[in-house]
């Protein structure tokens, strides 16, 4: 008997066995399943953070797949070139995958599509990354959307397709084809140090991520309105490294807030408006795909940001600008890979508006140091912050981080959790940072808070300054 021809399912940021369309589809087709993550130069290009957390998200998968009969293949090179070799071994007849909507997968995986088709092999591609494809959200005149109230608007009521149940087994091929290891990847290698600092505050994997929505759906929603922007609280759900990942669909979180909200909990709707965010920014990046990488909005291109070569920008990178809040959250981030969303807005604001740097400074150090780093969320909220970008803030609104500080962390626990010089005897959160920073910044608990780098009303009227002279140019 002749065997059927597998299913090779090209996994990438879609590391479930829930709700996963391609998946699904591909096990429904009652034909073996082959699930191969492949290491080509768009994942070698990552930071080294979500490098990192990849790796670790991929080596939980890989053992979630062998509990159901299944293997991940681990292949790395060209993903074209992978691909032909993969179907020619295995005599596979089509190539699955979940849809990514930044332009360099994308561009990626349209000429993937072409070589396969070229190929006579069938190549699809299926939902699963976002709630709503890009393209189908539009404006009564047929455009994409702009501006986020009205996005909201028109996708708040609409369908959100069900979420489908994980599969029991995966039907394996007669023979499985060669795998690399991941160890042999060494994708964190760039992590150095700071990798056994950061990784008891990871959260990986499928199960790891439904546990955190169901604790947060049954506990946290209800105040989530209320709770989310003070600093020190944890109000949040705390899912985008797994969104990031896939390791969690965002329809199981919608299904989630929408029941909670059914249910008459009154924090559910800012949750959706949250996760809403996501969309947005995925639905700008596919029809605005410079938004990672240029100014958004014209008549940026000229404003005076620097290039942040400087010392200057270093000491931001520290957590040593001398702005406690600052501060506190560019250790927060180095300690834990992650950053609270209202803290992200003032050290983005500190760095674009009071030290004019240009935002894609910013940007790129994100993307090395967050276990989270999306390339929608990050591109859009640096623009959003620097006033480059979508739905921003007009410029004159500057944060002033002290006041912004009073509000949110009045008892100064948030800063005192990250800064160990502002304590005699500091907490664990505080001083393991600098058990992850690098040895050659040469940093201790014991030197002395800086003087700030720019004080803040001088830095205010400077950037009023600059922005005003840009307008009027
Ligand atoms: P919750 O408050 O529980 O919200 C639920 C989900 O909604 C999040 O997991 C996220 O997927 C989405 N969401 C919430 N707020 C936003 C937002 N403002 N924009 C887009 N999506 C949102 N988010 C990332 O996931 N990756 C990034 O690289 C990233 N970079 C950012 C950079 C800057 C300068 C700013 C201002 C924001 C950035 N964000 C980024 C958005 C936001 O800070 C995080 O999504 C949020 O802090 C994640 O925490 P949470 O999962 O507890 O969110």
């Amino acid at each position: 008997m002749t065997q059927i021809s597998p299913v090779i399912w090209w996994v990438r940021r879609d590391l479930r066995l829930a709700d996963n369309p391609a998946l699904h589809a591909a096990v429904s087709s009652g034909r073996p399943v082959i699930a191969v993550f492949i290491y080509d130069s768009l994942v070698e290009g990552l930071g080294a953070a979500p490098r990192w957390r990849l790796g670790l998200g991929l080596e939980e998968f890989a053992r979630n797949l062998e509990r159901i009969g299944a293997r991940l293949i681990l292949r790395k090179g060209d993903a074209v070139e992978v691909l032909r070799d993969l179907v020619r071994q295995t005599g596979a007849s089509a190539v699955w995958w979940g849809r990514q909507y930044d332009p360099t997968q994308v561009e990626r995986d349209k000429a993937v599509k072409q070589a396969l088709r070229d190929n006579g092999t069938e190549a699809r591609s299926f939902p699963g990354h976002l709630l709503f494809e890009p393209w189908q959200v539009q404006t009564g005149q047929g455009k994409f959307y702009q501006v986020y109230s009205p996005f909201w608007r028109a996708v708040k009521d609409l369908d959100v397709a069900p979420h489908l149940a994980a599969p029991d087994q995966i039907h394996p091929p007669e023979t499985w084809p060669a795998s690399d290891t991941l160890a042999d990847w060494g994708m964190g290698r760039a992590m150095n140090r700071g990798a056994a600092v950061v990784l008891p505050h990871l959260r990986i994997g499928e199960d790891a991520a439904r546990a955190r929505l169901d604790r947060f759906i049954a506990s946290t929603i209800a105040h989530y309105k209320e709770k989310r922007d003070f600093l020190d609280q944890d109000a949040c759900s705390g899912l985008s490294e797994n969104l990031t990942y896939g390791e969690i669909s965002p329809v199981a979180l919608w299904h989630a807030g929408r029941h909670a909200l059914d249910a008459g909990n009154p924090g559910a709707e800012h949750f959706l408006k949250e996760l809403v965010w996501r969309e947005f920014a995925y639905h700008l990046v596919f029809h605005t795909p410079h938004i990672t990488h240029s100014n958004w909005r014209d008549g940026w291109d000229r404003f005076p940001w620097g290039n942040g070569d400087s010392a200057d920008v270093l000491r931001w990178k520290q957590g040593r600008t001398g702005i406690d809040v600052v501060d506190a959250a560019m250790r927060e981030m180095y300690v834990t890979g992650r950053m609270h969303n209202r803290a992200r807005m003032l050290v983005a604001s500190y760095l674009t508006k009071h030290m004019l740097v240009h935002w894609r400074v910013g940007l790129d150090w994100f993307a090395q140091c967050l276990v989270d780093w999306d390339p929608a969320a990050n591109a859009m909220g640096w623009q959003w912050v620097a006033g480059s970008g979508p739905d921003a803030a007009p410029y004159f609104r500057i944060f002033n981080p002290d006041t912004q500080a009073q509000k949110f962390d009045s008892h100064q626990r948030y800063r005192k959790a990250w800064i160990a010089e502002l304590s005699r005897t500091p907490p664990p959160t505080a001083t393991s940072f600098f058990e992850a920073c690098p040895r050659a910044w040469g940093l201790s608990p014991n030197d002395t808070r800086p003087a700030p780098l720019v004080d803040l009303a001088t830095g205010r009227n400077r950037a009023l300054d600059a922005y005003q002279h840009n307008k009027n140019s």
